[in-house]
């Protein structure tokens, strides 16, 4: 990988949420640039007009702010379309782009035919061979082309892969890609690749979905730089670095559609952390140890592309919950401030924190300083032990260390007969946050009531 400071995108379709799928994509390419001080852009892919909604635009800007994932730049397709004129009048006029006047229906025929021999689905060039004539009827009936990308069945593919080592393809064996439909609106094929040269993105990291994609925009890109096009002011005519990671599944095996579709919403109803995503996230699929880092500098500083394996790499929502609880359990009060019930301090945050899985449950705890409790019926001895402590008690520095210092002396109660009555009579609980911590929230003046009510 290189070392000068790396220019990465994260290039959403805004056509519905993001889901953990691409929350990691957007989070490892975040990461590869924060990594040396490079850029991020968030590029928004919307050049399908009737599928990209505005809203979704929104959403995607607010889950990236929500998970802290910040960007350099912003850019939109929509808002390029002359550039993408640029390119396909460059490789029009390079012999690079054909039209084409089959219809769905005659290019599914075809597909099923090769498949039927038992043949690879690959696009015969049918309009490729046409005569000029044959041509000129076509449009004579009035059939607007659709465009193709011819690709040089003679020019090997072959590239570094960031983590999957060296691709190979032929590209004989691969179609020539639409990349311009009849009504004029592009394919995201030539645009993705444009957007890369001109945005002079050197890493493009993406799932391993879009290998074959890769193999086709390498061709693209060569076939631009050789048409002369180039982005204003870049005089470096290189191609990107690549990278494709596994994919995500489930527990099954598979993305199942809950998890294809499990996006930040879910999570932030679930009460889930944004740094207990990104913890799960950022090192799933690789050698490294998943765990609850909450400090995202360390994350970033341990990103490293040769740690990711190419097994498919599992989401377990269990994780998800044991990295929340570690995250949880490191924040401080000032990150969650705002979500904590009424009167809750620092103190209060830093007693109840060990307890909790989800920050939302801080507000069940903190009923126990708060009140009213409930307290279980105690058996006589418990009642006259807990008689003895409501005598002992002495408010000073450290009350509960005090009370059960003397108490253990004075009955020779020890272990649970001594900790757990006490518990018992000033939480109304058998368990829960430390006790030292605990009572000097509660009060001197409560905790002599609950013990009064206690022995009553
Ligand atoms: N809009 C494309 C997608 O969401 C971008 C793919 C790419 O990273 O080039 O799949």
């Amino acid at each position: 990988m290189t070392t000068a400071p790396a220019i990465t995108r994260f290039a959403p379709s805004p056509t519905g949420r993001l889901h953990v799928g691409n929350i990691r994509t957007a989070l490892h390419n975040w990461m590869l640039a924060r990594r040396n001080g490079g850029t991020f852009i968030l590029r928004i892919d919307d050049t399908d007009a009737a599928r990209s909604l505005e809203e979704y635009v929104d959403a995607i800007r607010m889950d990236l702010v929500w998970l802290g994932l910040d960007w350099d730049q912003e850019e939109r397709q929509s808002a390029r379309l002359d550039r993408y004129e640029a390119a396909f009048a460059a490789l029009k006029a390079a012999g690079r782009i054909y039209p084409c006047y089959e219809t769905a229906q005659e290019l599914d025929v075809k597909r099923k035919i090769a498949l039927g021999r038992g043949l690879p689905p690959i696009y015969d060039r049918g309009s490729l061979k046409l005569t000029d004539a044959e041509r000129a009827a076509k449009e004579g009936e009035g059939v607007a082309p659709h465009w193709r990308f011819l690709l040089d069945h003679a020019e090997p593919i072959v590239w570094e892969d960031g983590i999957r080592g060296t691709q190979k393809f032929d590209a004989a064996q691969l179609s020539d890609p639409v990349i311009r439909r009849a009504d004029g609106s592009w394919l995201y094929m030539m645009p993705s690749a444009v957007d890369d040269i001109d945005m002079g993105v050197t890493q493009v990291l993406r799932g391993e979905d879009h290998v074959s994609n890769t193999a086709v925009q390498i061709q693209i890109f060569t076939a631009l730089y050789a048409a002369g096009f180039a982005a204003t002011g870049s005089a470096a005519k290189t191609l990107p670095e690549f990278a494709h990671e596994a994919l995500l599944v489930g527990r099954e095996g598979k993305l199942s559609k809950r998890l294809g579709s499990l996006g930040c919403d879910a999570f932030r109803e679930r009460g889930i952390e944004p740094e207990a995503i990104i913890s799960l996230l950022a090192r799933l699929g690789t050698s490294q140890p998943v765990e609850p880092v909450a400090d995202r500098a360390a994350l970033v500083e341990s990103f490293d592309l040769s740690t990711f394996g190419r097994a498919p790499a599992k989401f377990d929502e269990k994780d998800l919950e044991r990295l929340n609880a570690g995250i949880v359990h490191q924040l401080p009060f000032e990150a969650v401030a705002s979500r904590l019930p009424k009167g809750m301090d620092a103190a209060g945050w830093h007693a109840v924190r060990p307890n909790l899985a989800h920050v939302g449950e801080a507000v069940d705890w903190w009923r126990l300083v708060t009140g009213p409790i409930d307290q279980p019926e105690f058996s006589k001895d418990d009642k006259e032990f807990l008689a003895e402590a409501a005598r002992l008690l002495v408010w000073g520095e450290n009350p509960w260390a005090a009370l059960t210092t003397a108490l253990k002396e004075a009955t020779g109660r020890k272990g649970k007969p001594l900790f757990l009555p006490l518990r018992q009579a000033l939480t109304g609980m058998d368990h829960g946050p430390d006790m030292g911590e605990l009572l000097p929230l509660i009060g001197e003046q409560e905790a002599r009531a609950r013990l009064a009510k206690a022995i009553a």
